[in-house]
């Protein structure tokens, strides 16, 4: 069958219409085997998801231990709790990591973002400051495909189709882009200083009574590809956030949850951690959808003192058979030291890719922390000169490696004001050297 008549035929609406997708039949460790017999390695684990793989029978017992002998759904909106939930929970939040300690479960990372945009509107209602509505995001972000997740993510071509729904009381500065906007010569404090001053600057241009909120990812996924930012620059953020009381919101749904060698990417930058942060993909590893906010003690103290509620929620929230499973994922990665490992795996990952990735003259740059890591190309290495618009160079690489076995993300390269192609190599926690290799 050609791709076109599959495409006509398929009663599913699938992303590409130009590439006939190959079936999946079953999922072994890093492996995803083809209806044709033939395996792939998932260098990425989808858009860096299955953290322990594709296969992990004490997951799949777990959710069929909960459905045999506890409560597949609760709605959230009823008077009602259930065990999962509760101890999900409790496992994140037991030890109140940076004063964190509450959470809210939704499906996807863009309900996630939603929720925090939300969580933080009503903060500042209750707290006698209803004015407080905007936003500041980063350009090339990433938050989500909702429509509220996508007004605080300054990707250009998301948002493209969209601008008539675009929220005007979001603005961007830049994002921490060392390898491309940090000048020749200028010194880590002083492109931190520079990027610090910028965001002030918009906090005062919007009026620091109006601010509600600045989100930004921690470690950059897949816009900017696994970008950490120069050491600094979260402090000065979280400084200038504290000094205009401007609410900082940790978008950690792609590097959160042990990507980067701990549990919250942020415990890696000196700060006393977020008021607001999402999680999702590796907190379920993949194996049911599942995202998160944790919140801040402070943001509980207003809410709780304000309307009496939660001026949010869906039909699926905090899904008793999702949290069971998550539970499941967690528990091994804290018995098996998964996030050590991930540590240690990802210096290994990391000296492979500069060794033998590295030394290519379209490598312009290796990022990224722990087992989150991603290659930029580029058409010229000393100029670090993008490929033109449209080259999808980044979707040749992805097609060429798929010929070889190796199932990887790529990024489009054309984000609007950057050209950044790039793919993503974030293996699971229970990667091999072999499989690294
Ligand atoms: N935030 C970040 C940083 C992401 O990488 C993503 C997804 O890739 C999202 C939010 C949206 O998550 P979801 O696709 O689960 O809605």
């Amino acid at each position: 069958m050609s791709t076109d008549e599959f495409v006509a035929r398929s009663h599913i609406l699938h992303r590409t219409f130009s590439e006939r997708p190959s079936k999946i039949v079953k999922g072994d460790g890093i492996s995803l085997i083809l209806e044709n017999g033939k395996r792939v390695i998932d260098a990425s684990c989808g858009p860096s998801v299955s953290c322990l793989g594709h296969s992990q029978p004490e997951v799949f017992e777990a959710i069929t231990n909960h459905l045999r002998d506890d409560i597949a759904y609760v709605y959230s909106g009823s008077p009602y709790t259930n065990a999962a939930t509760e101890e999900l929970a409790d496992i994140l939040l037991a030890d109140k990591p940076g004063g964190l300690s509450k959470a809210i479960f939704v499906n996807s990372g863009s309900e996630a973002t939603d929720a925090a945009l939300k969580l933080a509107v009503q903060y500042w209602h209750e707290r006698g400051q209803p004015k407080r509505t905007h936003f500041i995001g980063r350009k090339q972000s990433y938050h989500g495909n909702t429509i509220g997740a996508l007004c605080v993510s300054g990707h250009e071509s998301r948002r493209e189709f969209y601008q008539d729904f675009m929220s005007s009381n979001v603005s961007f500065v830049d994002p921490c882009y060392a390898y491309r906007m940090k000048n020749a010569n200028e010194s880590d404090e002083a492109f931190v200083q520079r990027l610090a001053q910028q965001f002030e600057n918009e906090i005062l241009r919007v009026g620091p009574n109006r601010v509600a909120g600045f989100i930004a990812e921690t470690v950059s996924g897949t816009t900017l590809g696994c970008l950490p930012a120069v050491p600094g620059y979260f402090k000065a953020i979280r400084e200038i956030c504290d000094k205009y009381e401007v609410l900082l919101i940790l978008d950690e749904i792609i590097c959160g949850m042990g990507k980067t060698g701990t549990m919250h990417a942020w415990e890696q930058e000196g700060i006393r951690g977020p008021d607001i942060q999402t999680i999702g993909k590796a907190l379920g590893a993949g194996f049911v959808p599942l995202s998160g906010v944790l919140l801040h003690q402070k943001i509980f103290d207003a809410l709780s003192a304000g309307s009496g509620g939660l001026a949010h929620g869906h039909t699926f929230q905090a899904h008793p058979l999702a949290c069971a499973a998550a539970i499941a994922a967690q528990k091994i990665i804290k018995r098996d030291n998964l996030i050590e490992r991930s540590r240690i795996m990802g210096d290994k990952l990391e000296a492979l890719l500069r060794k033998e990735i590295g030394p290519h003259p379209l490598v312009g740059d290796i990022r990224g922390r722990g087992l989150f890591w991603a290659v930029e190309f580029v058409l010229d290495k000393d100029m670090k000169t993008p490929f033109p618009i449209n080259a999808n160079f980044c979707s040749q690489v992805v097609k060429n490696s798929l010929n070889l076995g190796l199932n990887i993300l790529g990024n489009l390269g054309h984000t609007g004001e950057y050209q950044v192609d790039h793919i993503l190599v974030c293996p699971p926690y229970t990667v091999t050297d072999g499989e690294l290799e």
